[in-house]
């Protein structure tokens, strides 16, 4: 008996992700390519990859705003990109059934079913990269809101005065808690005059530290860079608390590029979260979880997505 596979593809800002999962979830085949800024070529660069990962349903997760048909309207790391029907171009080029979902909705998905959110009726996915993402679960189902939307938690406002966002508003949560918001703290830290082994590491500009030093450096031992740390692990937490009163949840899974690094990251804000955050409410608060589905999750996701809708 031949298992019939499914195919996934991720497109992210930079790189495209295509895999196979066989019928227990498990990646049996895999392609990288880079991911075009460009709206013919990204749909090129879809048949491509489907094309050397065989036959089988077609799911699609991509970074930005996806409606409920399948329309990529906007996202931020592909800006020559807008209003692009990419289930409709796809199927029609591929002649098979495509479905297309939002990367981090993919993600919360394949996390759902196959990691470290599996059994749980209620789970938020909370993806830290370069901004936040999101997935829901709720009632044992994956949520979208009315127009695909849902999950956008990188948003939400934590400070009405803080830093200008590239949505129009000021504060968002995914100026303090994602991958740039860490290294935007530590460049204010610099501003301080703090962190100079690290800033003279980046030849003494400390416009030019990421996240991935400050990481590097605390994993070295560098206090100061362990307190820029123990900062971003409370705005972290400050907002899974929000989404604690939001939606009650089982489990929120921390996904992203910090999850790559979960003994340098998931002490702090678990400790961020659990200390003070509920301590005059009666309520049992989530686990914090980091993913176990790596890189591939959104891919996964994809192709367990092409797998339901078939
Ligand atoms: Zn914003």
């Amino acid at each position: 008996v031949t298992v019939p596979l499914a195919i996934g593809l991720d497109a992210g800002g930079t790189k495209a992700l295509g895999v196979a999962i066989d019928a227990e979830g498990n990646v049996v085949e895999q392609q990288l390519r880079e991911t075009p800024n460009d709206a013919d070529a990204l749909i090129e660069t879809f048949a491509e990859l489907v094309g050397e990962l065989g036959d089988g349903p077609v799911g699609v997760g991509v970074p930005g705003l996806v409606t409920t048909a399948g329309v990529l309207v906007s996202a931020p790391n592909l800006i020559n990109v807008r209003d692009l029907p990419v289930a409709a171009r796809l199927q029609q080029r591929l002649g098979r059934p495509v479905a297309v979902d939002n990367d981090n909705t993919l993600s919360a998905l394949a996390e759902w079913k196959l990691g470290a959110g599996r059994g749980a009726s209620d789970m938020l996915l909370v993806g830290l990269g370069t901004g936040i993402g999101g997935g829901v679960v709720a009632g044992g189902q994956l949520q979208r809101g009315v127009h695909g939307f849902a999950g956008e938690f990188g948003h939400v406002v934590v400070d009405p005065d803080g830093p200008s966002c590239p949505c129009g508003r000021r504060g968002c949560w995914e100026r303090y808690a994602s991958g740039s918001g860490l290294a935007r703290l530590a460049r204010l830290a610099a501003d301080r005059g703090a962190l100079t082994a690290l800033v003279a590491a980046v030849g003494d500009d400390a416009g030019a530290i990421r996240g991935e030093d400050v990481t590097a450096a605390a994993a070295a031992g560098d206090p100061e860079a362990r307190a820029v740390i123990a900062e971003f692990a409370g705005w972290v937490a400050l907002g899974l608390v929000n989404l604690t009163y939001m939606f009650d949840p089982e489990v929120i899974v921390i996904s992203g590029g910090l999850s790559a690094d979960p003994d340098q990251f998931l002490p702090p804000i678990r400790a961020e979260f659990e200390r003070p955050r509920f301590a005059g409410v009666r309520r049992t608060p989530p686990e914090i979880r980091f993913a176990q589905l790596g890189p591939r999750a959104g891919a996964v996701g994809a192709a367990l997505l092409a797998r339901e809708r078939n």
